[in-house]
């Protein structure tokens, strides 16, 4: 089903096609219909959400993700909660119909052990929307990948370097699954990267390797947070710059690297960080906030009887766009990376002085003020 969404308030319009997951989003729109070329700030509801249906991981206590050399952002070696019920998914897909085009199921731990898996699947169905996730791949068998296929725009496996990362990418490209890897890259992880992208070592069948900046939240180290001044930071963007047989992702928050060291990837096909712009997070409490790397929980907001719609234009996802459109005056990359991350500014790949004390600049002015 293809379909298109206008945005009356922030004039421009999205396509979407929810058997492909091919998505477009126009500029903004002239009073003729015109586009201006101009990117909209952001949308009257998030275009993507990232529903963390799970609340607490089964792997937890063996620790299976820190045994992969990743620090779990959602701390799932420590923090146990109920997982998302089916009522409260319902209720947020519900309102979401044909206004948000994809979920990305999440939370602390793998989606596909949900109790209610495939209703939850069913229910983003039922309002056309598009559900994708990233799992382990531990609990992969023949039987949930035949259900992703039935139900899911793409899969992304973490690669944890096991044996059951395999078999799980095997097992979901065999039930013709879209199959992406998603690599946690920072400095315990980068040379590994390096080196598979130069010798194009990934394994075969996959749709994509997206790399996913380390951040320093839940039991992620500050150790393993990459510096922009590193040369293996620079190398490690020149090999994303060179083709590959299979597509080479990254996420919004890598924007700022890829502006100052690629030179072959079009800037129309960035788009920086979309916290509170474009998508935001949902916890399975129904806490919703912009990034699911808050938290800390500094720009919360909580939901029922609030519906996403009141959250999202609320005071408080306000304050966090206040950041995006007041970073680093006079850069010229502004436009396009508003300054990166707001909420870890170690990890934005830029090191000119523009970028320096812009959140001291920020609190200055009286940030809070306005709530
Ligand atoms: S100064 Fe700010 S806006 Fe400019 S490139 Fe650096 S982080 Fe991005
Ligand atoms: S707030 Fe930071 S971590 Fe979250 S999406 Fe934006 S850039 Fe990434």
């Amino acid at each position: 089903m293809k379909y298109r969404l206008i945005d009356q308030k922030y004039k421009f319009m999205s396509f979407f096609d929810t058997d492909t997951g091919a998505y477009l989003r126009t500029g903004i729109l002239d009073k003729n219909g015109k586009d201006t070329g101009r990117d909209p700030f952001m949308g009257s509801f998030p275009n993507l959400i990232d529903v963390g249906i799970m609340g607490h991981c089964i792997h937890g206590k063996t620790g299976l993700c820190a045994k992969a050399g990743i620090g779990c952002y959602q701390s799932g070696l420590m923090v146990e909660k109920p997982n998302m019920r089916l009522e409260d998914f319902s209720w947020i897909a519900k309102q979401c119909r044909h206004k948000s085009n994809q979920f990305a199921l999440g939370g602390r731990g793998d989606p596909d052990q949900h109790e209610d898996f495939e209703q939850i699947l069913q229910i983003c169905k039922e309002n056309d929307i598009v559900p994708n996730f990233t799992t382990s791949g531990y609990g992969m068998n023949t039987e949930i990948a035949d259900i992703c296929k039935k139900y899911c725009g793409a899969i992304a496996v973490s690669w944890y370097r096991s044996d059951y990362t395999i078999n799980a990418i095997k097992t979901l490209i065999a039930a013709k699954v879209k199959t992406n890897v998603h690599y946690v890259l920072g400095n315990n992880t980068i040379d590994e990267a390096i080196r598979r992208l130069k010798a194009n070592d990934f394994p075969q069948g996959i749709n994509a390797v997206i790399f996913l900046l380390h951040k320093p939240a839940g039991q992620g180290t500050c150790e393993n947070v990459l510096d922009v001044k590193d040369p293996r930071v620079e190398q490690f963007f020149h090999e994303v710059d060179n083709l590959h047989p299979f597509k080479v992702g990254l996420d919004s928050c890598s924007v700022p690297g890829v502006i100052r060291f690629c030179k072959h990837i079009l800037p129309q096909s960035l788009d920086t960080c979309e916290g509170a712009r474009f998508s935001c997070y949902i916890d399975s409490d129904l806490t919703m906030l912009p990034c699911s790397f808050d938290q800390k929980k500094q720009y919360a907001v909580k939901l029922n009887p609030l519906t996403i719609e009141e959250g999202w234009n609320g005071t408080v996802f306000d304050r966090f766009r206040k950041r995006l459109k007041t970073a680093c005056p006079g850069c010229r990359h502004q436009e396009l990376c508003k300054g990166g991350c707001s909420l870890f500014p170690e990890i934005v790949f830029c090191d000119k002085d523009k970028k320096v004390n812009r959140f001291d600049d920020i609190k200055d002015k009286g940030e809070k003020d306005d709530e």
